[in-house]
């Protein structure tokens, strides 16, 4: 049962995932409006099941308490990462993961390195962490915009040319030194169309309950859609790694987005395969010490406990 979940779970997601050293062309390669001949209904009982597994995984991952996992979550503005992080986290354990949301870097970020901000929320070994976009917006839109760039006072002879090509080599330095601790990490770019941007700023304009999520700014942000497009295929090329590969996931319906970054999840969960820790013969006599102490302050005239073994949960 669980083999063949696990094997549906892989298939649908080997489209999605960037081959490590190949050059991608968003438009050429990914189609926003994939949906893998799937039916919302479907998708509905994917989903479920999906939650559910990943609230076993997680339970296993925290038991273990050897691995950390860090999840990386990027999109244009309304490629839906906030709806995506409130559906495939709703099954699981509020203790074992930490979402984190990088906005404008403060002055207090600027004056340091690049990394710094991002490495004080990554995972506790047995915990999950989200970035709610990532250290790759330091490629994104730090690249879209050069006056972003300029607010980091790097030193001069770090500027120039050769500047991305060396951030995309740190990045890939630091994740990889983050698996080899231990700290699993996966990255997703939901892959929205221009087309379904416009409709989604236009519900979140005439929406009063969306309005909030609403920003002149977004508008300002969207001519820059090009640039953009260019910046997530570079990223996208350069730093999808055999240790920490990038999916690209179908963002048009939301549907289909939310089941597959929970696929993904999960994915990574299984091939982590945490196992509950088994105790040694010393700890167990210890308990069934601790057993008989207990059984020795039963009180009087109350029915006889449940005989050892019988209980294996709890
Ligand atoms: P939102 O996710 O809609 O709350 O917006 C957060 C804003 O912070 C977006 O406009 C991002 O482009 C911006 N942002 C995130 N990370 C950085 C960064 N490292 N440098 C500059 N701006 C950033
Ligand atoms: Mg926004």
């Amino acid at each position: 049962m669980a083999d063949k979940r696990a094997e549906r779970i892989a298939e649908l997601i080997a489209p999605l995932r960037v081959p490590p050293g190949t050059r991608v062309d968003l438009a050429r390669d990914f189609d926003p409006r994939y949906k893998a001949h799937l039916k919302k209904r479907q998708g509905r009982e994917l989903l479920r099941t999906g939650v559910e597994l990943l609230a076993e995984y997680q339970a296993r991952l925290a038991a273990q308490n050897t691995y950390g996992v860090l999840f990386c979550l990027q999109a244009l503005d309304a490629g839906g990462k906030d709806g995506t992080i409130r559906h495939v986290m709703s099954g699981m354990n509020p203790q074992g993961v930490q979402v984190s949301s990088f906005k404008v870097p403060s002055v207090e970020e600027l004056d340091h390195d690049y990394l710094w901000r991002y490495a004080h929320h990554l995972p506790a070994r047995g915990d999950i962490a989200v970035f709610n976009r990532s250290h790759y917006e330091e490629v994104l839109v730090v690249r879209v915009h050069p006056d972003v760039l300029d607010r980091q006072r790097l030193p001069p002879e770090t500027r120039g040319k050769k500047l991305w090509k060396r951030r995309f080599r740190q990045i890939n330095d630091w994740e990889r030194y983050l698996t080899e601790n231990g700290i699993t990490v996966v990255k997703l770019f939901l892959n929205l169309s221009k087309d379904e941007q416009r409709t989604r700023f236009l519900q979140r304009i005439d929406r009063p309950e969306k309005n909030w999520k609403f920003s002149a700014a977004d508008v300002r942000e969207r001519r820059f859609w090009d640039d953009y497009q260019r910046a997530f295929s570079r990223m996208l090329s350069e730093t999808s790694t055999p240790w920490a590969p990038w999916y690209v996931i179908p963002a048009d319906r939301k549907w289909f987005a939310r089941i597959c970054a929970s696929a993904v999840l999960v994915h990574t969960l299984m091939e982590l395969d945490p196992q509950y820790p088994t105790i040694g013969e010393r700890a167990r006599e210890d308990l069934l010490t601790a057993r008989r102490e207990l059984e020795e302050q039963t009180p009087e005239g109350t029915p006889d406990d449940p005989p050892p073994r019988s209980r294996t949960e709890g």
